[in-house]
């Protein structure tokens, strides 16, 4: 018999903790999970799957207005946000169910409850209850930060944007990051007046520099407003229900929502950290070694709040290698070269590896190969929207350092390219490789 209730506790039941505590579970141990909202976390509840609904629903716009070309006619095409935010909100709740299910079939007990940490084996539960377990698992992941101004609180973050009452007529979103511009991109292709604000210069930053200019133009050219350098000084409520917005000690801009995407970080508030001794960087992300532990023996953190790389695969992935490590005997950590990643903005962009200007930093002897063309559709379609692939090669050994592009589909085509990147291939792999005619996908096997 075990001297402690658990094997192990996971805090957190989003996607590093949902599979940590399932593998474990799966390998002998007897494992609870805490969860203070719904089962699957940030990126199934109010993230990655509810924004990837609002993507597809807003992109019929465009897809109805090209259909013209292609024989179609729609009589009083109209759109129904309530109903398009329902049904997600209803795939929502599939998915919450689903992954109890997944968790209950592994016979991991869910306790609905918040959860403090007390000590170093010891958690503490909302409704006062204490347990103990060998091993706690910290997978409570991130949250939206506000800038601090007056009327902050008035602005909405992602968290809320899957609620909203009816579809706004005029967005201001501050930030140039993911959120930003994928909610841009869903508000402009649902009708809405959108406003991008940000600090610097730059959207995206990170990304290939070319490929960002380009999302620049297109955006620009289907109406989305960009204001740079820009920061808020306040936000007034109006007595309209709307909001007065005031930036760079200018007049105020009027908005029916304000959505502020920042940045997010590590939830730790009231986790109780403290009481086990666990430590923290300067941005408050947990501490952790290759193997996710903390400076506690005993405490285990993976995901968002850890702040490695924010990304839901990345915390699967270190949820996975956990349970392999602890429970199974098989020590694994998790491989951070060569993460692709994509942003779903209309076009979306796709990116694997470095970009131009970090090989030119890194390895000063690069090649750079890109085609910029216009999809078969778009032509059709008289849209001129034109993608834009970039492969980034080591001149001497010709290794393919980095891929990105922009355009329809990127992310399904470059999940595949990225095998060939991550696996160290050669451009010349992708030359002697026959095109798939006639493909978008195509482009990555024709550079010249
Ligand atoms: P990002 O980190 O992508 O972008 C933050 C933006 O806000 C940047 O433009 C930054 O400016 C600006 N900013 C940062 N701090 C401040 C501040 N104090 N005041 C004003 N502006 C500020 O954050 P998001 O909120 O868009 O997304 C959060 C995270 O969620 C992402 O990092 C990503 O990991 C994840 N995510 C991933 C998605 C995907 O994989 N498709 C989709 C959505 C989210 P600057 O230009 O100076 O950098």
């Amino acid at each position: 018999m075990s001297k402690y209730d658990y094997d192990l506790f996971v805090i957190g039941a989003g996607s590093g903790g949902t599979r940590a505590a399932r593998v474990s579970a799966s390998y002998g141990a007897k494992v609870a999970v805490a969860e203070e909202y719904r089962v699957g976390g940030t990126c199934v509840i109010r993230g990655c799957v509810p924004k990837k609904m609002l993507v597809y629903g807003s992109h019929f716009s465009e897809d109805l207005e090209d259909g013209k070309n292609f024989g179609w006619t729609w009589e009083n095409a109209k759109f129904d946000w309530t109903k398009l935010r329902d049904h997600i909100l209803s795939d929502v709740d599939r998915l919450n169910n689903a992954y109890t299910e997944t968790l209950k079939n592994h016979d991991v007990e869910i306790i609905l409850e918040r959860a403090e940490i007390v000590g170093p084996h010891e958690v503490k539960l909302s409704s006062g209850k204490t347990v103990t377990a060998k091993y706690i698992l910290i997978a409570v992941g991130a949250w939206p930060v506000k800038p601090d101004f007056p009327g902050s609180e008035l602005a909405q973050t992602s968290n809320e944007m899957f609620h909203l009452e009816k579809l706004p007529k005029k967005v201001i979103i501050a930030g140039g990051g993911y959120i930003a511009n994928e909610f841009a991109g869903i508000f402009n292709g649902l009708g809405s007046e959108v406003t991008v604000v940000n600090r610097s210069d730059v959207i995206l930053r990170g990304y290939d520099e070319s490929l960002r200019d380009r999302l620049l133009q297109i955006s620009l050219a289907k109406g989305i407003s960009y204001k740079f350098n820009c920061t808020f000084d306040k936000i007034e409520q109006r007595d309209d229900g709307g909001f007065d917005v005031y930036m760079d000690g200018k007049d105020a801009v009027q908005a029916d929502v304000v959505l502020i995407a920042t940045g997010r970080s590590p939830k730790i508030q009231g986790l109780g950290l403290e009481n086990a001794g666990v430590e923290t960087n300067e941005k408050g992300a947990i501490k952790v070694d290759e193997y996710s532990q903390t400076n506690v023996d005993s405490i285990y953190a993976v995901g968002d709040v850890t702040d490695r790389v924010q990304l839901t695969p990345v915390a699967i992935r270190e949820g996975q290698a956990f349970a392999d490590t602890m429970f199974n005997n098989d020590p694994k950590t998790v491989d951070y070269r060569c993460i692709p990643s994509a942003v779903f903005s209309q076009p979306p962009i796709a990116s694997v590896g470095l970009t131009e200007g970090e090989a030119r930093t890194q390895y000063g002897n690069i090649k750079v190969y890109s085609s910029d063309f216009r999809a078969m559709r778009n032509a059709f379609a008289d849209r001129p929207e034109r993608s834009l692939y970039k492969m980034i090669v080591e001149a001497t050994s010709d290794k393919i350092l980095g891929l990105h592009m922009i355009g329809p589909d990127a992310p399904e085509i470059l999940q595949a390219a990225a095998i060939a990147v991550k696996a160290g291939l050669t451009k010349q792999a992708f030359d002697d490789t026959v095109a798939l005619h006639p493909s978008m996908a195509e482009e990555l096997v024709l550079f010249k």
